[in-house]
């Protein structure tokens, strides 16, 4: 079993990047796509979108390689210097994925962002990971198809930052997360090989399925290169509802009881407590009519024609007027659906605005226990004197409750508080069948919480394959768990 070592201590057998080396880099990107030596230029890659200062880290040097066969070239060198790699797409992460914490080299993707292909005959894309994932349904949506990955960052993140997250978002309750749609894989080894996996094939078992092992690696197995996508029939209706409750309780009882008692899948049921509803609202300037409501489901139905799409939107608007919704108002039109959906993507910005000592959670229970887990936070909210407003994607389970420092608290009792609130939260979760993160990832921001929720024996295995691929644990070391 391989020795665990602390970060401090596994930081010393990295190397700093000499002029020697900087200059190898230069000659395989080009010199002027090296940036080292000037902190200004590198600052903005030391973090990703988590507030918190503590998660952050300079790199010596960020490169931006436009081809496979170049990222190769530097993922040998990184062996041979023993320098620490990595990966980086938009930055919009929340678990700082993305973040050096060795220092070193940030490969940034942004240059590979290029459609390979669209392959309409056999509903695939073929794109590099720097391609914004938004991009995707603005070129295949003309051919009556669409890509089903929805994270509320859509207009910034990069697909290669989805693959490596898995990430959900809105429409996962119907169509699943981004793994479903991933067939094919270019992948850069960390020992710096190129290896092609899978292809266009739907179904594929033809030795170990690496696709899915590469899938959520967070940047810690591969660098992706070239990616190719499963498209969908675009439905051609779509209807959302913005449901309001009395209570965040009565909200979440409905959730389960929707999808069971209407046997519809809705595309998407996603949560707003009043508190997450009215700091969107304020920072976008928006009115949305939410009266008395103490919480709000935000539910889209989509299908191959309106009639179909009615009679669902009826039925789930009937099942949650029975589960004492207060007020069903029907989006049916792109404008009054983006208003809504607008105020449900910017709660994360605009907490970050309104105080920057906060902490966005992305725990994930299954669905019949949303109710007991956002009864347990109303009670660690009482128990530690700290607002826990909550959100996200009820639908699937997946809450972004997010404890926001007291203002009467300073910053050190706000870092000593959150500790044990993360602690106490995770747990519940865990006790619940849950775990403590569904779409942002581990990353270096909740790696000491995974004793919590994961065995010994499993954090091990991950191990075991981490230093099989990469036995020099080059590539975004300090992720995840550490090797
Ligand atoms: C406002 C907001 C809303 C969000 N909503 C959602 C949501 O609904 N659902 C969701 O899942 N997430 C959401 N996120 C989180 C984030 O957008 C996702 O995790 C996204 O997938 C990250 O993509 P990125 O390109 O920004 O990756 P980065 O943050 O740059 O990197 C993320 C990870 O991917 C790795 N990586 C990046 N590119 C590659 C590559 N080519 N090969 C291998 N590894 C790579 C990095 O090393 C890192 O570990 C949200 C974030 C914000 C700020």
């Amino acid at each position: 079993m391989a020795k665990k070592k602390t970060e401090k201590a596994a930081a010393t057998k990295y190397k700093p990047l000499t002029p020697a080396i900087i200059a190898e880099m230069e000659k395989i990107v080009g010199r002027q796509y090296v940036i080292h030596s000037d902190a200004e230029k590198l600052e903005p890659f030391s973090h990703d979108e988590i507030s918190e200062k503590e998660y952050a880290h300079m790199p010596d040097c960020v490169v931006r390689p436009a081809a496979a066969q170049e990222i190769a070239e530097i993922m040998k060198l990184a062996n041979r210097e023993m320098i620490a790699v990595t990966p980086r797409g938009a930055g919009s992460g929340l678990s700082g994925g993305a973040v050096p914490v060795f220092g070193g080299i940030v490969l940034l993707c942004d240059r590979m962002n290029k459609v390979i292909e669209f392959d309409k005959a056999n509903m695939t894309i073929t794109v590099e990971p720097g391609l914004v994932t938004n991009e995707i349904n603005e070129i295949v949506r003309p051919a009556g198809l669409f890509y089903a990955g929805y994270p509320m960052s859509l207009e910034t993140c990069y697909v290669g930052g989805n693959v490596a997250e898995n990430a959900g978002g809105g429409k996962a309750v119907k169509y699943g997360v981004t793994a479903r749609y991933v067939l094919g894989l270019e992948v850069v080894t960390p020992k710096g090989d190129i290896v092609q996996l899978g292809g266009k094939l739907v179904k594929d078992v033809t030795g170990y399925d690496l696709i899915h092992l590469m899938v959520g690696s967070e940047g810690t197995l591969g660098i992706f290169t070239k990616i190719i996508l499963k498209l969908m029939p675009l439905p051609k209706a779509s209807v959302d509802l913005l449901v309001l409750f009395r209570t965040p309780d009565e909200a979440i009882a409905a959730v389960p009881e929707i999808m069971t008692k209407s046997g519809i899948i809705p595309t998407a049921i996603e949560f707003m407590d009043r508190l997450s509803a009215h700091a969107a609202c304020k920072y976008l300037n928006e009115t949305l009519d939410y009266k008395d409501a103490g919480a709000m489901l935000l539910i889209t139905v989509d299908g191959p024609d309106e009639q179909q799409v009615m009679q669902q939107y009826e039925a789930i608007g009937e099942q949650c007027l029975a589960a004492k919704a207060i007020e069903v108002y029907v989006a049916d039109n792109h404008t009054t659906s983006e208003r809504v959906w607008k105020v449900r993507r910017n709660i994360a910005e605009a907490f970050k605005v309104q105080s920057p000592r906060q902490s966005l959670e992305d725990i994930v229970v299954p669905i019949a226990s949303i109710p007991k887990m956002v009864a347990g936070l109303e009670e660690l909210s009482r128990k530690h004197d700290c607002q826990i407003p909550c959100y996200g994607h009820a639908g699937d389970g997946n809450l972004h409750a997010t404890p926001v420092m007291n203002p009467k608290w300073s910053d050190q009792q706000w870092h000593d508080r959150l500790e044990q609130i993360l602690v106490d939260m995770y747990k519940l979760t865990a006790s619940l069948g849950g775990t403590i993160s569904g779409e942002h990832g581990i990353g270096h921001k909740r790696k000491k919480y995974m004793p919590l929720v994961c065995q010994a024996a499993f954090i091990d295995m991950m191990r075991a394959i981490k230093l099989a691929l990469d036995p020099n644990c080059v590539l975004n070391p300090g992720k995840i768990f550490d090797c």
